[in-house]
């Protein structure tokens, strides 16, 4: 991570790699405007595009032509002296100026450095640009809308007038620290328990509401498990509508795993089709089974996958139970997918406690629809009411916060000392402003900006 301080030049490729209509160098900090004279051969005017021919400053040879714009900072992006070179989407022609560039004193930016600068001169804050990210990131119109959101302040706005609510009831509380005998009737008439309620209510509802954007931006994971044969990778398929799965009667083919991402309902979804679970000789069968069981692990979802030819009611019951333990999961978080329907001529009774069950012929389609809305069901997912991205990060600091002010709570209620509200309090208030970094940990921004792109 970079100190406020370091404001050295750097340079990067804006635009993705490969060819295109146009490619995009961006420079930021330290001699920004003097390299771009020496590339563009004449001054660059603030916020003016100039037509201009990029030259090797040795030699003075033609790279390219294009537009040349220059921001002074902290009128910028980083909020710092900023040229862009807009060339042709050439990579030899980006790559050349781009070398030209660090030859005159620019060194490569690190993967959001960009953005880390525009955080460090306060151009936005830690929740902003972690939304840009977002943005660039959404996989669906729901998740773009709501990085926008985000990326304009929504989130933020409402972290900050909880934090601030949050510091009224310090000051509050600290007050009748300093003055116990003036303000004791307050305490004593619940006046704090209401307020630091009503804060915990509003922050619970909020939480709420973000885990909606965290599911809009990091999606699912759904991982399909069940015997060979079941018609998991038929399922897989049926689910994406692509032949991303191989699909064959010889039991145990899928052997490794298959990712396919796919948007239902605007959440992005990682269906993962693993290895069937049985018990093999196969040395290779035997990693599949043992990756299918991890997988289902640490899976948000498990589609548990039988084939309806070969299920008995109660068994299916039985058996389930034996499964959820191996790979310790819980039953909400698990559907069952009876497969094959159209083979029966009569549905037996299937009931699991805790556990939806979905009637499905991935053959012919049927009985799919029910099974997407029962995917989102389980997750608690509602597309409809996500208004910004939110990072698991933000809910872990909500949790926190949460936590804090239900200690406050219990403490106010068994009138312990107020210097323990206090702290609680306090803890409270720094678990938010690490969302938009007015509290940084020491390797939070290493964390977060280290997964950017480059040129971000
Ligand atoms: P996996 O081993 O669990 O991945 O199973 P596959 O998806 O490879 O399917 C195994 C066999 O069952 C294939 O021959 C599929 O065509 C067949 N199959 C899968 N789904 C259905 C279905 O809904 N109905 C019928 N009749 N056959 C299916």
């Amino acid at each position: 991570m970079s100190s406020p301080l370091d404001n050295d030049l750097i340079a990067a490729m804006a635009t993705p790699p490969g060819q295109g209509g146009i490619g995009v160098i961006r420079l930021s900090g330290g001699d920004a405007f003097a390299v771009a004279r020496q590339i563009c051969g004449e001054s660059l005017v603030p916020r003016q595009a100039r037509f201009v021919r990029f030259r090797e400053a040795d030699t003075k040879q033609v790279i390219d032509e294009g537009l040349a714009l220059a921001f002074t900072g902290p009128a910028s992006f980083t909020g710092e002296d900023v040229v862009e070179l807009h060339c042709h989407g050439s990579p030899v022609v980006l790559q050349r100026l781009l070398d030209e560039a660090c030859g005159l004193g620019a060194r490569l930016a690190r993967p959001g450095e960009f953005s880390e600068r525009a955080f460090l001169h306060g151009k936005m804050d830690l929740a902003q640009a972690e939304a840009v990210a977002d943005l660039i990131a959404s996989t669906s119109v729901s998740a773009a809308r709501a990085a926008v959101r985000s990326l304009q302040g929504e989130f933020s706005r409402i972290i900050r007038d909880t934090a601030e609510q949050l510091t009224q009831l310090r000051v509050f509380v600290e007050a009748c620290i300093d003055f116990p005998d003036e303000d004791v009737e307050f305490i004593q008439a619940g006046e704090i328990q209401q307020k630091v309620r009503a804060v915990r209510d509003d922050l619970a509802d909020l939480r709420d509401r973000s885990q909606q954007g965290r599911l809009l931006n990091e999606g699912l994971a759904v991982a399909l498990i069940g015997e060979p044969n079941a018609g998991k990778s038929s399922l897989l398929n049926a689910l994406s509508g692509e032949d991303a799965a191989i699909v064959t009667d010889i039991p145990g083919t899928t052997r490794d795993l298959l990712k396919v991402d796919l948007v239902m309902h605007g959440i992005p979804l990682r269906l993962v089709d693993t290895a069937g679970l049985r018990d093999s000789e196969d040395a290779v069968e035997k990693i599949g089974v043992a990756r299918a069981r991890e997988q289902a692990r640490s899976a948000d979802l498990v589609l548990v996958v039988k084939d309806a030819t070969q299920i008995a009611g109660e068994e299916v019951a039985a058996n389930l139970d034996d499964l959820l333990r191996d790979i310790e999961t819980m039953p909400g978080q698990v559907i069952l997918v009876i497969n094959k329907q159209d083979l029966l001529r009569q549905r037996p009774a299937v009931s699991v406690a805790d556990c939806p069950v979905c009637w499905v012929s991935a053959l012919q389609g049927t009985g799919l629809a029910e099974l997407r809305d029962q995917v989102l069901a389980s997750v608690g997912a509602r597309p409809a009411e996500a208004q910004f991205t939110a990072r698991a990060r933000h809910i872990d600091s909500m949790d926190q916060a949460l936590g804090c002010l239900d200690i406050a709570l219990t403490n106010l209620a068994e009138d312990q000392p107020t210097e323990l509200v206090a702290e609680e309090l306090w803890s409270a208030h720094n678990a938010l402003g690490q969302i938009v970094g007015s509290v940084t940990p020491d390797d939070l921004l290493g964390r977060i900006f280290s997964e950017f792109c480059i040129g971000k």
